[in-house]
């Protein structure tokens, strides 16, 4: 028996760019055409709590939240679309996973900040990026100049992250802003 396999479709960009956005136009177009969907999310301390995707614009669908990526398959209920948001929080395994995913036939869609606030490529992104079928890199406007915006830019109580900056900053207060390349400063 031939069994057809699925394929991978990644969207990326940095923070408000639309990620979100893009995803739930995915997943309605699958509902529309009665595809059984499954949202999954990185969530670190409530993993048994049902989210929600809630995009800029306040739409909501119901996220799974796991805290890796092999659990992703204890919650598996045969669907024929698996969304994966915040895919740059994963570990690297969520590669091998998404392989794994495919040879079941499903249609994996995986959303994600492609590079980190310093610019280097964001956890298991890069591989990602690589193993998929369709790459969709997608811009915010630049809160500077108005220009397409492919940089988050991590402010640090009050002025641009520097380069040395611990990823997880306790007591500072973080904000992040899409920029251009020619206003993105790693100070
Ligand atoms: P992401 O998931 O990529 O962070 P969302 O889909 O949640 O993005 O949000 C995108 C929305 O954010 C846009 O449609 C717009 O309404 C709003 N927004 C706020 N700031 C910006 C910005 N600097 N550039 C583009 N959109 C922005
Ligand atoms: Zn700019």
């Amino acid at each position: 028996m031939a069994m057809k396999r699925g394929w991978v479709e990644v969207v990326c960009g940095p923070m408000y760019s639309g990620k979100s956005e893009e995803l739930l136009r995915r997943i309605r177009r699958a509902l529309i055409a009665r595809q059984k969907v499954q949202v999954f999310k990185h969530g670190i301390d409530d993993r048994y709590s049902i989210d929600s995707l809630v995009s800029h614009d306040g739409r909501k669908v119901e996220t799974i939240p796991v805290k890796n990526s092999k659990e992703i398959f204890d919650h598996l209920d045969n669907p024929a679309v698996l969304v994966i948001d915040e895919v740059q929080f994963f570990d690297d395994g969520i590669i091998e996973v998404t392989e794994e995913l495919i040879n079941r036939g499903i249609r994996v869609i995986a959303a994600g900040l492609d590079r980190d606030f310093k610019a280097d490529p964001f956890g298991p992104m890069s591989g990602l990026l690589a193993l998929a079928e369709k790459v969709d890199k997608i811009t915010a406007i630049c809160v500077k100049c108005g220009k397409a915006a492919a940089y988050t830019q991590r402010i640090v109580d009050g002025v641009p992250a520097k380069k040395d900056d611990p990823i997880v900053m306790v007591g500072a207060k973080n904000s992040y802003e899409a920029r251009c390349r020619d206003c993105y400063q790693l100070a």
